[in-house]
């Protein structure tokens, strides 16, 4: 099994069959997130996967 690779462009334009592929990045991806997309509402640790990429930290500034 080849490990694939994380597509360059953001998660929030993969087709289907790229999601397929690297879903197991994705997941990974996901799991470490720190970036939220504003316009798709998709996550990911890296701000440069999501097309309108912000900052979950930012976000949470009104809670507590
Ligand atoms: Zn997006």
């Amino acid at each position: 099994m080849t490990q694939s690779k994380l597509p360059k462009k953001s998660i929030c334009k993969w087709d289907k069959s790229t999601l397929a592929d690297a879903l197991p990045l994705l997941a990974d991806q996901i799991r470490h997130a720190e970036y939220v997309c504003r316009k798709c509402g998709r996550s990911a640790a890296e701000k440069k996967l999501l097309c309108k990429a912000v900052r979950m930290d930012s976000l949470s500034e009104t809670k507590a």
